[in-house]
C-alpha cells in the first residue's frame, strides 16, 4: 500500500494521466527490489554475490495505486524489469501466486521485452514472450515471472482483482521449476537445479 491511494476516487471514478515515466510516478510510489533483496533466487551463487557487492542493481520496481483491497475493486500499474543477467540468468521479479489463488491477472507490454514465466501448483509450466503490444493472460492458480530478456527496461501495465493478495513465500521458498537463461543469445529455459 502506498499514501497515494487517498488521491484517486475508488468510489466515484477517476482518470489520470498514465504516463509511465513523470505522470504515474508523481502520483504514486514505486516499491524497489535490488539483487541484494532476491538471495538464493538465482542459480549462480557466485556471481549473485559478486554483482551484490560490486553494485547490488536495482532489478525491478514496480508502481501501484493504493487500491482498497475489496472484492469487486480492480488494482492497477505498472512493473518494470531492468536489464540485466546474474551469470546467465536473466534480471527477473520474485514472482508470486495469488492468495486468493482463484484470480487472475493481464499484463500489457508497454515497453522492452520479456517473459511471462507461469506455473501452477501442479507443476504446468507456461512461458508467454511478450514485446509492445502483446498482453499475458496470467489464468487463475498460476505464480507468475515477469523475466526482461532484452537490453532496455521491459515495462508492463498490469490489472487484477483488488483483494486477491500476494504470496511471495512459496516462490522464495521453493524457486520457480524452470530458469529462463541466455544460451547463444538467445533466452531458454531450463529446469532450475535448486527447485524444491
Ligand atoms: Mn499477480
Amino acid at each position: 500500500m502506498n499514501a497515494a491511494g487517498s488521491s484517486f476516487d475508488w468510489n466515484r471514478g477517476f482518470a489520470l494521466d498514465f504516463a509511465l515515466t513523470d505522470g504515474l510516478s508523481q502520483t504514486a510510489v514505486s516499491t524497489k527490489r535490488r539483487l541484494s533483496q532476491m538471495r538464493g533466487m538465482y542459480s549462480d551463487d557466485a556471481a549473485f554475490e559478486a554483482l551484490v557487492e560490486r553494485e547490488d542493481p536495482l532489478v525491478y520496481e514496480f508502481y501501484e495505486l493504493g487500491a482498497p483491497e475489496r472484492a469487486g475493486d480492480l488494482a492497477f500499474g505498472t512493473s518494470i524489469t531492468y536489464p540485466g543477467r546474474v551469470g546467465r540468468e536473466y534480471f527477473m521479479t520474485k514472482g508470486h501466486f495469488h492468495t486468493i489463488l482463484d484470480t487472475a491477472e493481464v499484463y500489457y507490454c508497454l515497453s522492452g521485452r520479456g517473459v511471462m514465466l507461469m506455473e501452477n501448483p501442479e507443476g504446468d509450466v507456461v512461458w508467454i514472450p511478450l514485446e509492445p503490444g502483446k498482453v499475458a493472460y496470467v489464468p487463475r492458480r498460476y505464480a507468475h515471472r515477469s523475466v526482461n530478456t532484452g537490453d532496455t527496461p521491459f515495462v508492463t501495465f498490469f490489472v487484477f482483482r483488488a483483494d486477491a493478495g500476494h504470496d511471495y513465500g512459496t516462490i522464495e521458498k521453493k524457486g520457480c521449476r524452470k530458469l529462463v537463461v541466455e544460451q547463444d543469445g538467445a533466452p531458454r529455459m531450463i529446469d532450475n537445479p535448486k527447485w524444491k
